[in-house]
């Protein structure tokens, strides 16, 4: 019913609440509802650790409520990155995680920066607690620092940054990232978005567990939903000050991860040889595709440099990221393509198979030469 023109009044979302884009989740089905092979949510290809399958039979009985502190998890991450478990949140997903901090730190009034071609997540976070989203220029698709810190204001509450960056897959350096956070104020939270942070091979790592170690103004976000193979179970965590780890606890869900998630996160954490075969996977297959995709310059095809498990293929020549996005879906596959972000020249695809990259390569050729 349209409560506008109706004399009775009805519940008003708050305007800021009504300015929201909802989140648009990767497809999984054509136009036509058949089902398509998914390379569109940056899911793993090798599915789930093997471990934690099987730990699914071991969780504790549905009836039960779930620890509330999900206190065995949270020691095997501390001892897994040599961060002390009282300084970890656990969040329904990394989502709750990035809503709760803008929440506990910005408010009306407020501003909360993140770069163009971001998360979108960011801008809902932002919008969802009344703050103002302020939206950085990029520095050809990368996180442009200077642009960053140019604006920021004595209302700026809180940065996001996601390293690497999705949808552009781009990577801010340890030097960069740190000399981001020495020009924030220290009452500015920095909260960095690690989500893909397990694909960035170790020697280029952004150093930004160890700022949130000793910074008081550094919170960073992981997931079990990427290189883990769990997006279906909604398991994500942040680390950072005792003061900011404090601050989360009192607005996070209470029971926020369920009896399953718990112990099916614990036996993954448990089994890092599954989390480096998918990284040896993910680098292999990444190369290879980002080579053929190279091979196809003169017809203005440019794959973005990526440290994630996906590639930002611009299309700047005679064939449109669309043609080649609904091109794809007949041979099956659905991707993301992303004009609603800004990039309606913008092609994102998930690594998946070795076959399937080869498949998708050849059928962009093809598309590119009859274009
Ligand atoms: C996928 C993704 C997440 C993970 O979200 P979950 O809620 O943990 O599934 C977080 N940040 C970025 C940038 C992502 O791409």
């Amino acid at each position: 019913m349209d409560n506008t023109t109706d004399l009775t009044p009805f519940p008003q979302p708050k305007p800021w609440i009504s300015a929201i884009h909802a989140y648009v989740p990767g497809k999984s089905k054509g136009a036509d509802g058949r089902p398509l092979t998914k390379l569109s949510a940056n899911e793993n290809p090798l599915g789930t650790s093997a471990a934690a399958l099987a730990a699914r039979a071991d969780a504790a009985a549905p009836a039960l409520y779930p620890d509330p502190d999900s206190n065995a998890l949270r020691a095997a991450l501390g001892d897994l990155h040599g961060v002390p478990a009282a300084r970890i949140v656990m969040g329904t997903g990394s989502d709750e995680i990035l809503h709760i901090a803008a929440q506990a730190y910005a408010g009306p009034g407020d501003e909360i920066i993140y770069v163009r071609y971001g998360f979108s997540v960011y801008d809902i976070a932002a919008r969802r607690c009344g703050a103002t989203p302020i939206v950085a220029p990029d520095a050809d698709y990368g996180t442009d620092v200077d642009a960053l810190l140019a604006l920021v204001t004595d209302r700026t509450r809180v940065v996001f940054v996601a390293n690497p960056n999705n949808p552009t897959g781009s990577f801010l350096p340890a030097g960069d990232l740190a000399r981001l956070h020495a020009a924030l104020p220290s009452d500015v939270l920095l909260v960095v978005d690690q989500a893909y942070g397990e694909y960035v091979a170790p020697a280029d790592e952004d150093g930004a567990l160890a700022l949130a170690e000793r910074a008081g103004n550094v919170l960073v976000t992981r997931t079990f939903s990427k290189i883990y193979g769990l997006a279906g179970e909604r398991i994500g965590w942040g680390t950072g000050a005792d003061h900011i780890i404090d601050a989360l606890n009192r607005i996070r869900g209470p029971f926020n991860l369920s009896n399953t998630a718990q112990a099916m996160a614990l036996a993954a954490v448990a089994d890092q040889a599954f989390v480096e075969a998918s990284r040896t996977h993910n680098l292999e297959q990444r190369t290879r595709f980002v080579a053929a995709l190279e091979a196809m310059g003169n017809h203005g095809i440019r794959p973005l440099p990526s440290q994630a498990n996906f590639v930002l293929i611009l299309f700047e020549g005679a064939l449109s990221a669309q043609t080649v996005y609904e091109g794809l879906m007949e041979h099956g596959y659905i991707t993301r393509w992303l004009p609603n972000q800004g990039l309606p020249h913008g092609l994102r695809i998930t690594i998946g198979t070795a076959a399937q990259m080869d498949e998708i390569a050849a059928a962009i050729r093809q598309m590119a030469e009859r274009a």
